[in-house]
């Protein structure tokens, strides 16, 4: 992934194997194989179920009330995603890093050539715009404009597509998603982790978000069997975990910084480190 250009810059990451590669899968899809998965493990699905509020007894998670009603736990997960529903329940603190981003998006019928083998991520005056085939006549796009004053309408949004897409069929609505920088100052406590996003997140660029909440669910399992098992060691597995996701963050935070610097028209509010505490 790069932008246009002579600097090229290695997203995803390497290691000794090669360079890692990047690979699409539609979210149901994705949620359906999961499931599928989960439930052949043993595990009990209530679906749909929202959960509403958390249980708590002397400062400990005792697990959450929900649509299902009252359901008791030695440990909560909390994978809402951006609601970070927990967090808000328990008022954890968040550091956030970046200006307040919206990521716009939306599909398209149809499929030009040029996108058909290869996504693209292009630099626009104002941020960038990612394009992707994502089926048989089908074309996801989605743009991220950098700063708050430029906060795009749906309409602005779609204006920055190349002209050849503007000429194509909106497919369903354009949406908008919260993408700011952002990080829980505690995701592990007393009777709770949280994961993926609602843990923390980068805006897609970042090219992380689904493999980070897929392996952070296997850390915090890992955390919760170790805390379980030795009960003495519970603290100890909690801060593991925190140091984990932390320095995962902190990695990718700075790839994304030393990416966006690499833009043709960078975000003004880069060099800004810790942009303010929620
Ligand atoms: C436009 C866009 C494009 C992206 N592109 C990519 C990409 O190409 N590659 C990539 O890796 N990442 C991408 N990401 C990021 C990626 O989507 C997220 O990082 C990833 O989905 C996080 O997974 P999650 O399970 O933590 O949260 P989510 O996928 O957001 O899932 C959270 C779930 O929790 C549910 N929920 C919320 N509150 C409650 C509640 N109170 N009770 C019960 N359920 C609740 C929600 O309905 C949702 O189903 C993109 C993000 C956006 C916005």
């Amino acid at each position: 992934m790069h932008w246009n250009g002579p600097a090229r810059f290695n997203a995803f990451g390497a290691d000794i194997t090669g360079p890692w590669r990047g690979f699409q899968i539609s979210r149901a899809l994705l949620d359906a194989a999961l499931l599928q998965q989960a439930a052949s493990a043993g595990v009990e699905i209530y679906q749909p179920c929202r959960a509403h509020s958390a249980l708590t007894f002397e400062q400990q998670v005792i697990g959450v009330e929900a649509d299902a009603g009252c359901l008791y736990a030695s440990y909560v997960i909390d994978a809402s995603g951006a609601a970070g529903w927990l967090g808000r329940q328990l008022h954890l603190k968040a550091r956030i890093d970046s200006a307040a981003l919206v990521a716009r998006f939306g599909y398209l019928h149809g499929q030009p050539a040029r996108y058909a083998s290869n996504p693209r991520l292009l630099a626009t005056t104002d941020g960038w715009t990612w394009i992707a085939r994502i089926g048989p006549q089908l074309t996801h796009w989605t743009h991220l404009a950098f700063e708050t004053d430029a906060l795009q309408t749906v309409r602005q949004s779609r204006q920055m597509l190349p002209e050849d897409l503007q000429a194509l069929p909106q497919s369903g609505t354009i949406r908008g998603a919260d993408v700011s920088w952002r990080i829980s100052a505690t995701v592990a406590g007393d009777g709770y982790l949280l994961v993926g996003d609602a843990a923390c997140r980068l805006d897609p660029a970042s090219s992380h978000g689904v493999l980070k909440a897929l392996m952070s669910g296997m850390q915090a399992a890992q955390a919760i069997h170790d805390s379980l098992s030795r009960p003495l060691l519970r603290t100890a597995a909690q801060a593991q975990y925190q140091r984990w996701l932390r320095g995962w963050y902190e990695h990718d935070l700075t790839q994304l910084r030393s990416f966006y610097r690499l833009h043709p028209f960078p975000p003004r509010w880069l060099g800004t480190d810790r942009v303010k505490e929620d």
